[in-house]
């Protein structure tokens, strides 16, 4: 093994190590440890590779060979027939630990080593994760071969426990549920000796959302550099986040007695970066989502600056009327196979309403005035392309009537924003300078929630062979973990209970999820991931959920009464981003008022 490399073995009892734990100290522990003893030339690649990635999420490097052509390299790797390993398979569902019993029970080092072909070569960080990048840059004619060969390379090498977890991230099936915000403190306790400096770490993800980048970076230059790291173009930065309240006044209140009142368009988020020709789109959750979008690409450009990060809603139009169509249609086009076609039937535009960057500069200080001149000065309006619509309010009354107007178009309601001097642009973060201000529904729930899948109970009668209800979620960011607030089981299509076991299976796990805080015993567990839209009668107080558990009454935590799935999967957010705990208590809170106003 050369210099600054680790044995992929370390790796693989580290991931056992943290699949089997339930508490979420232990797994930040085995963490530290791990990047303690990591050498930094690989402590990126150790990093992306536990969270089962090769690169931060927005570069698009996927992996995720099909479970097929695995099957067939760990019948080659260990010489078992391709019908033994596919039954093996079918009875451990999983190819992971499919490899792993077969490499077991194989002759050391699979039939060559056998054979005496081959001597074992240990595998190393750095040849993991070189094969795993050869295996998923490969394209095109001859692919497979070059996916199959390097992976009954690796096999051939692995023992039992290394092969579970190569297969499984292979396969994009690691699912050891470590979100970037555990990496963090991780991080901040393995490298500053306290988790105190976590802010800074976490300010300097929010501009770079890289960690592995991070980490080196501050593993060899330390906090201080950390401090320093710019905007770039090409690299999305986390986006700003709305607080929400549904009364007029009080939403004046909160902003200092005037606000931009602002159309909230119901389409997809989109931070799009240019730089001369090149245009690069993101999405909320900073995927790269360029490819989706060849007409936005094309708006973009026409912008009147060489070099900038603009945010804006991208909406789904149609066609005969010019009108604006809801975000579901949107998602259509998103599932459209070919995106010319989906470009004809659903054309789309987009209504700008920020600036973050422009020709060099960081414009993130200053406040959205400012930054929405910069946003005048680039942006030529057309059918395609423009500026949201927005107006200065200064009495309830006028915002009432500007949300109604904006409802009548189409829109979800508005977005009311601070044009006060710390107006700045706060990434990353859930705060007062933005209120969204939705629908109220009078005594329903007066907005949908986002809520993570952690279990669920098993259908009887109609619903047996399927899931009956799926316990729910809302995140602590405080405390990064999911407490639950509702079982639903309403809402579902029968299209969507024959899916759901599906769409489930790859986070099923035997225990409690470490970062799942639950008083409730599911049937089954999973790993959080999964965010669905839910919709209640009301938000009450509860002893059987840990969501807001004593925050509101001693013994007590918020339900929701009466949940409905809407039909809406939010695959486009991860867990982290569902609704959290403060804000349900928003919620319940001015939910509390409208009733007994
Ligand atoms: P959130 O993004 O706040 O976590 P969410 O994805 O459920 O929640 P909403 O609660 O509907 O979305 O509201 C926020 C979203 O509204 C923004 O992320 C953005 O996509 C959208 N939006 C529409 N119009 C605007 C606007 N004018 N300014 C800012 N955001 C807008």
């Amino acid at each position: 093994m050369s210099q600054g490399d680790m044995p992929y073995k370390r790796l693989a009892q580290f991931y056992e190590k943290i699949e089997q734990t339930t508490s979420r100290i232990a797994m930040t522990d085995y963490l530290v440890a791990l990047f303690k003893e990591t050498p930094v030339e690989v402590l990126d690649k150790v990093i992306y590779l536990t969270q089962g990635k090769l690169r931060p999420d927005y570069e698009g490097v996927e992996l995720g060979v099909a479970e097929k052509l695995t099957l067939r390299a760990i019948a080659r790797a260990t010489g078992f027939s391709l019908k033994k390993v596919e039954e093996l398979y079918k009875k451990l569902g999983d190819p992971g630990l499919t490899a792993q019993e077969l490499l077991a029970k194989a002759p050391k080092g699979g039939l060559a080593a056998f054979l005496g072909a081959e001597a074992k070569n240990p595998l190393t960080v750095k040849r993991v994760y070189d094969s795993l990048m050869k295996i998923a840059k490969a394209q095109g004619a001859g692919s497979q071969d070059v996916k199959i060969n390097t992976l009954v390379a690796l096999l051939r090498d692995a023992e039992p426990l290394e092969a579970k977890y190569l297969v499984r991230t292979v396969t994009g099936r690691l699912r050891l549920g470590v979100a970037d915000m555990t990496i963090l403190d991780a991080l901040a306790i393995a490298f500053t000796g306290k988790k105190s400096t976590r802010p800074i770490l976490e300010k300097a993800y929010t501009k770079h959302p890289d960690l592995g980048y991070i980490a080196v970076l501050l593993a060899t230059e330390g906090l201080d550099k950390l401090k320093e790291i710019k905007i770039q173009v090409g690299v999305p930065i986390l986006p700003m986040l709305a607080e929400r309240l549904n009364d007029p006044k009080e939403i004046l209140e909160k902003l200092g007695g005037r606000c931009l009142a602002e159309y909230k368009y119901d389409g997809e988020r989109v931070q799009a970066h240019r730089k001369g020709d090149e245009v690069q789109l993101f999405s909320r959750r900073l995927e790269n989502i360029t490819h989706h979008y060849p007409d936005v690409v094309e708006y973009i450009k026409r912008l009147k600056s060489p070099e900038f990060i603009v945010e804006g809603e991208v909406v789904a139009i149609d066609p005969n009327t010019g009108d604006m169509l809801p975000f579901q249609e949107l998602m259509h086009r998103r599932r459209k196979y070919d995106v010319e076609k989906a470009m004809e039937e659903y054309p789309t535009r987009i209504y700008l309403f920020d600036i973050v960057y422009r020709e060099g500069k960081e414009l993130i200080d200053l406040p959205l005035p400012e930054r929405k001149k910069h946003l005048e000065e680039i942006v030529v309006e057309s059918d395609e392309v423009k500026l949201a619509t927005g107006k200065i309010v200064d009495n309830p009354h006028d915002l009432m009537l500007f949300f109604e107007q904006a409802i009548s178009e189409g829109c979800e309601g508005l977005m009311c924003k601070s044009i006060g001097p710390d107006s700045i642009y706060q990434m990353g973060a859930r705060g007062w300078l933005w209120i969204k201000f939705k629908r109220d529904y009078r005594m329903e729930m007066t907005d949908t929630v986002d809520l993570v899948v952690v279990g669920a109970f098993y259908g009887r009668g109609k619903r047996a062979g399927t899931y009956g209800a799926l316990l729910m979620a809302a995140y602590s960011p405080e405390e990064d973990v999911f407490k639950t607030v509702c079982k639903v089981g309403s809402g579902f299509t029968d299209e969507d209970l024959a899916k759901l076991p599906e769409i489930l299976a790859p986070y099923k796990i035997d225990h409690k999820h470490p970062r799942v805080i639950s008083k409730i015993e599911a049937d089954v567990w999973f790993v959080p991931a999964i965010v669905l839209e839910i919709i209640g009668a009301e938000i009450t107080l509860s002893p059987l959920h840990t969501c807001c558990l004593n925050k509101i009454e001693e013994g007590a935590g918020l339900a929701i009464r009466f949940p409905r799935f809407t039909g809406r999967y939010r695959f486009d957010k991860k867990p982290e981003q569902a609704t959290t705990e403060q804000e349900l208590i928003e919620m319940y809170k001015s939910q509390k008022k409208t009733v007994y106003r």
